[in-house]
């Protein structure tokens, strides 16, 4: 058996869709869980869709999601170059092959000539198809028009009779007339290839063996399959998946503005998570199981998993799934990814920067609660500033507390702390918690009638990360000082 070879294709746009990343996944995973390789090739003849910095987009995604290619640019196998406006005299050959076998032809046509046909077309309604006016010229007026140096393309030549039928892993066995199939271009007039020859030319000469890709191809394989049959090639396994929709209607896309991978990223979302939250977008595995690595992916993909079916694209669900990864991190890692975001909030508060045991005490109070990354600031800033609040916060029934309570408390908290060197000296949140529940015994309060309002003072928050002795912990006893008088302040 031949050894199973995929490959990841991007038209560099400088844009990495969702759906393309889910893509390079699926081949990826085909290729490793038959033992095989994975390649990268860069389809850029369409040079007037070239973007700068396009081909970092499509190197970094798969770096940042651990998608390694065993043969691509900078990895070159036996099948390069792998980008293809380096390849541009293979396709020319093939073409003039094709012509030779009869299954292709040079067309003259001018490009007023194409868009008057494609005008009226339009005005009966059509679609817009060639209409074989030089498919059948003599091969001296070809040859003249050639010396001549006049511009051309060459053509598919479709037969005109009978059908076509190809097999798809998904989708099954799909069959077209030949006579609805345009004679389509194989190669421009700049000498380039069009997409639907070129990926037919080099999956051959690249040794694929399964091609993945959107659904939106699916119309264009009988003409592809006409290809390899007329080179007399193997036709490569066919699997075309279902879009990832944003709605019931709408195909997630650039044009709506729908996030790509990189704007996840930057919105907080690790890319492990975002990989197996998209490859179940399309793939069922065969248990309830739902959280994979990509290691764990390599061994349990298969292709009947895939669905025909279009999947939603839902980001509560992915944000669920974020939180879960964070929360399953292990805490050095989580501590490498967050630090820096700690220490910008209080840098951007204009606050003094905590040592390094506090700013880490601080991200980890927070891992477990947390869906996103980004959302550490928002959760973490009251402890660079304290924002102004509404002293209603200290009133809270279940804590059995009121203004008046909370005032008595701070004072009597404040007044302890003052007076217990020990506290100040230690001050951690296990002994500040025991000695203010000696303290709410002696002045014979609840606990929550002194924990409460010290929490509230210490954060101005309804609710937060850590309970009352936690925060007054990582703020440190002069600033939990500095708050509690403040609280106090704003009670009297
Ligand atoms: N270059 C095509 C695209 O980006 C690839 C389609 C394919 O994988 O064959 O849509």
């Amino acid at each position: 058996m031949k050894k199973t070879r995929t490959r990841f294709a991007p038209s560099p746009t400088g844009y990495m869709h969702i759906g393309n990343l889910r893509t390079a996944l699926y081949e990826y995973l085909i290729a490793k869980s038959q033992g095989g390789d994975f390649l990268l090739r860069i389809e850029d003849t369409d040079q007037e869709r070239y973007v700068e910095g396009a081909l970092d987009v499509v190197f970094n995604t798969l770096k940042a999601t651990g998608i390694d290619y065993d043969e691509g640019p900078g990895k070159e196998g036996d099948c390069g170059p792998y980008i293809q406006s380096q390849r541009r005299d293979i396709y020319k050959k093939y073409a003039e092959i094709l012509v030779e076998k009869g299954a292709a032809y040079y067309c003259f046509c001018t490009k007023e000539r194409l868009e008057s046909l494609k005008t009226s077309d339009e005005a009966l309604g059509t679609g817009f198809n060639y209409d074989r006016h030089c498919r059948d010229l003599d091969p001296e007026v070809v040859a003249m028009n050639l010396a001549a140096g006049i511009p051309y393309v060459i053509r598919q030549k479709m037969p005109l009779t009978g059908t076509t039928t190809f097999t798809d892993a998904v989708y099954g066995d799909i069959t077209v007339e030949n006579k609805t199939l345009d004679d389509q271009v194989l190669l421009k007039s700049d000498g380039l290839p069009t997409y639907n020859f070129a990926n037919v030319v080099d999956d051959h000469l690249m040794g694929i063996t399964h091609v993945v890709r959107g659904n939106e191809y699916l119309s264009s394989t009988p003409k592809y399959n006409l290809l390899y049959e007329a080179f007399g090639w193997d036709i490569p396994v066919y699997v075309h998946c279902a879009p990832i929709m944003k709605d019931e209607h709408h195909k997630l896309s650039k044009r709506n503005g729908d996030a790509s991978f990189f704007d996840l990223v930057a919105k907080g979302y690790l890319p492990e998570a975002i990989l197996n939250y998209i490859c179940l977008l399309g793939w069922s595995p065969s248990g309830n199981e739902e959280f994979y690595t990509l290691g764990e992916l390599e061994k349990v993909f298969s292709i009947s998993g895939i669905s025909k079916s279009p999947a939603i694209f839902d980001i509560e669900k992915l944000t669920w799934m974020n939180g879960e990864y964070i929360k399953r991190m292990d805490d050095d890692r989580f501590l490498g990814l967050t630090l820096g975001t700690v220490e910008d909030v209080f840098k951007n508060a204009g606050a003094a920067v905590p040592a390094p045991e506090v700013l880490k005490k601080i991200a980890l109070l927070v891992k477990t609660r947390i869906s996103t990354l980004a959302e550490i600031p928002e959760k973490i800033g009251f402890l660079a500033a304290l924002q102004d609040y509404d002293t209603e916060l200290y009133c809270h029934k279940k804590m059995k507390t009121d203004r008046e309570i909370s005032l008595k408390a701070l004072g009597i908290i404040e007044k302890a702390f003052g007076d217990s060197p020990e506290v100040k000296e230690n001050f951690v949140s296990d002994k500040i918690y025991e000695f203010l529940l000696g303290v709410a015994a002696e002045n014979e309060l609840k606990n929550s009638q002194l924990l409460w309002p010290l929490r509230t003072a210490v954060s101005g928050l309804p609710a937060t990360p850590g309970g009352a002795t936690e925060l007054a912990e990582i703020l440190g006893y002069d600033e939990t000082m500095r708050r509690i008088a403040d609280g106090i302040a704003r009670l009297s």
